[in-house]
């Protein structure tokens, strides 16, 4: 039930990609995202040249890797994949580079990731398509230039917050993911259960959807093990009674929220009286680093109207309190 990529077996990995959707048609929500790539996209092939970088942020399990696959997809190129913390060395990003055919989609996953050389090297080859090898060492060093064929880089993070200015501006395209609607989602699903020839009523449907977190990665995992209770308790159909139940067995919260949702309320509420506190001190708290609960967790949160931010710092809201079932402090909260 983990959104985080690093926790799913590989076998969930092998569901997931399943799942997945190959066209742009077939992918739902992101609205703007989408109208926005099918111009690029149509133009780019017009002129015959490759599309522009792209830069996909936003919270996990939202469909960065599908939506640079269907990028890849649409220019009618192929996409090699790979991850910041991979590319070691500045001859690693050349290896990948000089592999690419013309117009290539390069994915890079977790570009925050990349380290400082790499990503120095990374700079002329995205704007010039050229590398500059250094090769051999002391008075025989010398550097060679490559030319690479004109490709796209496709980056992807969680934490745009730590990607540097030079790099950012790299990007012709950048894209913030948002989280899903339950309507959306509700569509996601019934998409998958199709693909899963599991028979989903639509209240069950509904039930996902509400308590996935606005995240798509987290409804079809939730889909998969509430086919499991379906098929063991039941016949087999996905009605709303053992949809329930499952989630309950599967301790899913009622607004979808995860446990480190839970925790940085519970937090706010018992050791910081509620807020206003600032973001600092609950990350410490909580013990995460405050950026990525300042762009992981926290959009969500606010987004579901329990924590709002004051000048002063975070506050969470009655809503947060009444989902915690504890009683807001008298004057404190309206
Ligand atoms: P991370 O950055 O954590 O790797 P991600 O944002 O790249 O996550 P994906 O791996 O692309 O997310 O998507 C996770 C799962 O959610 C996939 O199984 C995919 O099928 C599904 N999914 C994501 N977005 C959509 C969508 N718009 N429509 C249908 N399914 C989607």
């Amino acid at each position: 039930l983990q959104s985080d990529p690093a926790h799913l077996s590989a076998v969930e990995k092998e569901l997931e990609n399943n799942l997945r959707p190959k066209e742009i048609n077939e992918f739902a929500g992101q609205p703007q995202i989408i109208e926005n790539l099918r111009i690029f996209i149509k133009a780019a092939k017009i002129r015959g040249e490759a599309l522009d970088h792209v830069l996909f942020h936003g919270p996990p399990g939202l469909g960065k890797t599908t939506l640079s696959r269907i990028v890849a997809h649409e220019m009618g190129v192929q996409i090699k994949e790979t991850s910041g913390p991979v590319i070691e060395k500045p001859g690693d990003l050349a290896g990948l580079l000089t592999n690419l055919q013309p117009n290539d989609v390069l994915f890079i996953d977790e570009i925050h990731r990349l380290s400082t050389v790499v990503e120095e090297y990374l700079y002329a080859a995205m704007e010039d398509y050229r590398i500059d090898i250094m090769i051999d060492s002391g008075p025989n060093a010398r550097s060679i230039q490559i030319a690479l064929n004109p490709f796209t880089l496709i980056g992807a993070t969680t934490r745009s917050g730590l990607l540097t200015a030079p790099l950012l501006s790299r990007f012709a395209i950048k894209s913030r993911l948002e989280y899903y609607s339950a309507q959306t989602l509700e569509g996601i699903l019934k998409r998958s259960a199709k693909l899963l020839q599991a028979p989903l009523l639509p209240e069950a449907a509904a039930e996902i959807a509400r308590r996935s977190r606005g995240t798509p990665r987290i409804a079809n995992g939730l889909l998969r093990r509430v086919r499991d209770f379906a098929m063991v308790l039941n016949d087999g159909t996905l009605d709303l009674g053992i949809t329930q139940h499952a989630l309950k067995a599967l301790n899913v919260d009622e607004h979808g929220l995860d446990e480190m949702d839970n925790r940085i309320l519970a937090t706010i509420i018992e050791k910081f009286k509620g807020g206003p506190v600032g973001l600092t001190t609950i990350a410490t708290a909580v013990g995460e680093e405050p950026g990525t609960l300042e762009e992981v967790y926290e959009p969500f949160l606010i987004q579901e109207g329990f924590i709002q931010r004051t000048p002063r710092g975070r506050e969470v809201t009655a809503k947060a309190y009444e989902h915690l079932g504890k009683k807001p402090k008298a004057g404190n909260h309206p």
